[in-house]
């Protein structure tokens, strides 16, 4: 159908794949563009860094996703800027014009006007992170293996997480499971269940966007695999050997070789790019501002969902920044541009929020389903359940799920490898 319309989608991740899905039926071209050949799944990625899964188990190629949806075709591409008065996309290598735009680019974390906290700090946002955060803990206990120095070890066996939401939440109680339990026999020196874990948090509880019961069990459940979580602590510095944290009137320099950024998130730079090309609106975090059917003010053609999204016409607030909502708008999206091509009336954009979930650890969760909130061992079940439920590809729900079973079964995490250039010779 070389005539029909043409439906760019820039972005595989949960939005525009379920937009590009959603479209399967219609009589349209799509062409889904990502700098990545691959859809991942971000919420397991605390796995990957922590060494529990590898980074293929939650990666799966658009290609193959979409092999079988005949009117689609997948360009690996990285978008620079959108030319929305000729309609076309610009690329880092070229262009693509378009007919209907559909941009999920999503977001990344931010250091809030600190990027030179960046180098010392890392991020968890694509599959590079997580393995470079895998070598930096895995790295940490070779070195404090070596270690003669009784401060420099403590430094070493010292792991400071920034912002406790549900990725600093997830990784605190992995650490702690890795130090407690997969590392216990592996060292001769060193005894890894002596590593102190701080969880650092500049609100007054644990994952602040749950119910204060909730936060505070699962603050209860990170006690108890050894966290020390600071809550009401600014991190006002972070260099190479120390981070610096303020509560109230105190400061404190803590001697630490690593620390974990779980805090802070900024949305793509393509929203600015858009916004500076179509006079869009844009929120401080660089969300554009979305209308009720998710097109941009003066562009009924150009549909921004997910993360990238500011769409505050439900409850006055915008949608959280997670899953279900840029799944909910991709698969609306994609039923909107059909709406539009038959010249049949849509209704506007309705969230339906099905709950939140996090975990803690193993058999450690909290879930708050709206209708009812639970933690601990039927959380975690459901924890379980849910993300096996929204991984992509078969193959990779079985493998995930053999892993998890060797897990929880040997505590072994199989993919503690320390990748990337020769870390040698360490820096003790
Ligand atoms: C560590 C972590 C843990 C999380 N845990 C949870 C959780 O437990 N539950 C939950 O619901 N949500 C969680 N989230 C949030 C959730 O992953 C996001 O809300 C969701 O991915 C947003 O979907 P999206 O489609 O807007 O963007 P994304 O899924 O981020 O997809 C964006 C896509 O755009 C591509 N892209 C970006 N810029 C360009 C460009 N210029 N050109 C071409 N391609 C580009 C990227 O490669 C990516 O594939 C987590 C996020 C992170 C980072």
């Amino acid at each position: 159908m070389p005539d029909a319309h043409h439906v760019v989608i820039i972005g595989g991740g949960f939005g525009g794949l379920s937009a590009a899905i959603g479209l399967k039926r219609a009589p349209v071209r799509v062409t889904l563009i990502d700098r990545c050949n691959y859809h991942l799944f971000q919420p397991l990625l605390y796995q990957v860094a922590t060494g529990a899964l590898s980074p293929a188990n939650i990666a799966s190629p658009l290609r193959n996703i979409l092999k079988r949806q005949r009117n689609t075709r997948v360009l690996l591409g990285e978008a620079t800027t959108i030319d929305a008065k000729n309609h076309r996309v610009i690329l880092s290598d070229g262009e693509v014009a378009y007919d209907t735009l559909i941009v999920a680019t999503g977001s990344s974390h931010q250091y809030f006007g600190h990027d030179e906290w960046g180098k010392f700090a890392p991020g968890l946002k694509t599959v590079e992170d997580a393995t470079s955060m895998r070598r930096r803990i895995l790295l940490a206990f070779e070195a404090a293996e070596r270690e003669q120095d009784p401060e420099k070890l403590q430094a070493w066996l010292t792991f400071v997480i920034v912002g406790a939401g549900a990725t600093g939440a997830e990784l605190a109680g992995a650490l702690a499971e890795i130090a407690r339990d997969t590392l216990r026999h592996d060292f001769r020196t060193i005894d890894p269940s002596k590593s102190r874990i701080l969880l650092v948090e500049g609100t007054d509880r644990v994952l602040p966007s749950y119910p204060p019961s909730l936060s505070a069990s699962a603050q209860h459940m990170l006690g108890r695999l050894g966290v020390v979580v600071r809550t009401g602590a600014m991190v006002t510095e972070i260099q190479k050997h120390s981070v610096t944290i303020r509560e109230g009137d105190r400061s404190e320099e803590i001697p630490t070789r690593t620390i974990l950024w779980a805090a802070g998130v900024l949305a793509s730079p393509l929203g600015r790019m858009l916004a500076e090309s179509t006079g869009a609106p844009v929120d401080k975090a660089g969300r554009l501002i979305v209308e009720p059917d998710l097109s941009i003010a003066g562009h009924p053609e150009i549909l921004v969902i997910g993360d990238l999204a500011n769409f505050s016409h439900q409850t006055g607030q915008p949608l959280p920044g997670v899953a279900q909502p840029a799944i909910q708008q991709g698969k609306y999206v994609a039923r909107l541009v059909q709406h539009r091509l038959k010249g049949t009336p849509a209704k506007r954009f309705h969230y339906f929020d099905k709950g939140n979930l996090a975990t803690i650890g193993r058999g450690a969760a909290i879930a708050d389903l709206n209708w009812v909130r639970i933690s601990g061992l039927p959380a975690w079940l459901l924890w379980i359940f849910i993300h096996l439920l929204y991984i992509v590809e078969f193959q990779n729900r079985l493998l995930i799920l053999l892993q998890w079973g060797w897990l929880y079964l040997s505590w072994d995490r199989s993919a503690r490898l320390i990748t990337g250039e020769n870390p040698l010779p360490l820096d003790l």
